[in-house]
């Protein structure tokens, strides 16, 4: 049993504040054996509002701070996080139940590859703004970009420092100070990463986190001094707190949910589209917001892609999480268990989808130590129909279904045929007819012949209910900035109506 972790608080001022009795608590669950790893103090009204003015006492100072030595200190955070990967993964392990192999090679790496981006770009004019001659000589026009000031950034439980990072590190270049609230199911990382930037000089107050449910995430997008928030969720929560957030005229980014399309075009390497369709839904036991889950495959090509798909199901490894071979874990927490069963059994029994691969059921392989674990069979629906609720709605688990079709337009008809609009993608050996679908289709993170890839320079944001606006990439600094324009007169006389006649 791993040892438990130290009481978590609200952090505010640059240091952790127990919450005044009485305070109330919940635990961190190690979704592998479902032991607790951590307790959690709440943050009562009175620790939010004091997070809160600490972000707003430290904004001024910070925003004055020249774009060269802001991105020092962020150079210097990636740093400590790339020296402290083994850590930092191992944490990310316990809390979310994925693979050591996942958290040690994705979460935090891709963390750090986004504050150095976002470092070298304000430390090579990524915040300066235009010089417009508007009547050259005598008039002009400058624009420049500011911070938005007090920030807040509510996370998801399944890549928890990563949604941290991607948020922070664009926030804080920008000039802007932070209240983070991470996912209460996974929050052990807050307080490393809060100590991380302190220790690369990030001035106290810069960062704050408080800590619990929806209430908490609720109280900070009402509060009338944050001036944006970033949500990372569900459709369901990302309508409701963009819906106060715009209602008080707030910024926001949405990152929410999606049920993308992947296509299997008639000329695919099978093998490479199968190997594609496997990592659009089971790394990360399907817990990834731009899952694959719909796979259309033409149905002269379904049975080899599904005699392929058979084969390499064999591949996926459950075991213990920090050996090097395990590339499966279980769902993150036991509310999430209940969800992704639910639905295999709504597939099974209501939907009557043919069962390919896995379906209800204990999972073989998994370790007698951590048979209490939150495991789910890696299961494949076939011959499914779009009007299927496993097809329809966002599952978030490891579960895939399979559709085929007769031509390609058809395919891309259905696809598009959703409320969701996050990632899409095909695989075929013809890049330019691939070109040519991904530019049919209506989502905003589109792959050909790979899936799931998304570095620092992408921007990346859902298309229809899957979002509004982009993370990462130079879209991604706008996203914390606005804009001042300012006309400049120049020609001696100002002009006016209102002069003698
Ligand atoms: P939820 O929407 O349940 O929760 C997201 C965050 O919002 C949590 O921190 C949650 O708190 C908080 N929250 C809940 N209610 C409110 C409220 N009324 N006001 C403010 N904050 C609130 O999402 P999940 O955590 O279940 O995450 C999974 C979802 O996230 C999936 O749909 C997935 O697709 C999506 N996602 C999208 C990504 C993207 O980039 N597009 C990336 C990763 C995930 P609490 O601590 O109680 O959960």
């Amino acid at each position: 049993m791993p040892p438990r972790e130290q009481d978590r608080h609200t952090i505010h001022s640059g240091a952790p504040h127990p919450s005044p009795p009485p305070s109330t608590t919940f635990q961190s669950i190690d979704p592998s054996t479902a032991l607790p790893l951590c307790t959690i103090h709440t943050s009562p009204q009175s620790s939010i509002l004091a997070a809160i003015a600490s972000a707003k006492s430290a904004l001024s100072a910070w925003s004055l701070t020249p774009p060269s030595a802001r991105a020092r200190i962020l150079r210097r955070a990636a740093t400590l996080l790339r020296a402290r990967n083994a850590a930092l993964a191992r944490i990310e392990t316990l809390d979310t139940g994925r693979p050591f192999s996942e958290t040690s090679t994705v979460d935090i790496l891709s963390g750090a590859d986004v504050l150095e981006y976002y470092a070298g770009l304000i430390a090579s004019g990524g915040l300066d703004g235009e010089n417009i001659p508007l009547r050259p000589g005598s008039a002009a026009v400058h624009t420049s970009k500011h911070p938005l000031g007090v920030c807040a950034a509510i996370g998801a439980w399944n890549y928890p420092i990563q949604i941290a990072l991607w948020k922070s590190a664009p926030c804080l270049a920008a000039g802007n100070t932070l209240v983070y609230k991470p996912s209460e199911f996974t929050p052990l990382h807050a307080e490393y990463l809060a100590d991380i930037y302190a220790e690369a000089g990030l001035p106290a107050g810069v960062l704050n986190v408080v800590y619990g449910g929806g209430a908490v995430g609720a109280a900070l997008v009402a509060h009338r001094d944050v001036a944006k928030v970033s949500f990372t969720g569900q459709i369901s929560t990302g309508r409701t707190v963009a819906g106060a957030a715009s209602g008080a005229l707030k910024s926001v980014t949405m990152e929410l949910g999606g049920k993308s399309a992947l296509i299997v075009l008639p000329d695919a390497d099978v093998a490479q589209a199968v190997d594609g369709a496997m990592m659009a839904n089971f790394y990360s036991s399907g817990q990834v917001c731009t899952n694959g889950t719909r796979v259309f495959v033409p149905a002269a090509i379904k049975a080899e892609f599904e005699a392929c798909l058979v084969e390499r199901m064999r591949f996926i490894r459950p075991g213990d999480l920090f050996a090097p071979e395990t590339n499966y874990g279980p769902v993150s927490s036991k509310t999430h268990y209940d969800k992704v069963v639910g639905y295999i059994r709504w597939g099974v029994e209501r939907d009557k989808a043919r069962v390919l691969c896995g379906g209800l059921g204990r999972l073989e392989g998994v370790p007698l130590a951590l048979r209490d674990g939150y495991w789910v069979r890696p299961t494949v629906f076939t011959d499914c129909r779009d009007e299927m609720r496993i097809v329809r709605e966002e599952i978030f688990g490891p579960v895939m279904t399979i559709l085929s079709y007769e031509t390609v337009e058809e395919a891309v008809s259905r696809a598009n045929d959703t409320e969701t609009g996050l990632a899409a993608g095909v695989f075929g050996r013809d890049l330019n007819e691939c070109q040519r679908i991904v530019g049919l289709l209506e989502a905003g993170i589109t792959w050909i012949n790979t899936w799931g890839e998304s570095p620092a320079e992408m921007a990346v944001g859902g298309w229809k209910q899957s979002g509004l606006g982009v993370e990462n990439g130079r879209k991604g600094l706008e996203a914390w900035t606005r804009n001042k324009s300012t006309l400049v007169e120049m020609g001696g006389t100002v002009p006016t109506v209102f002069a003698k006649l």
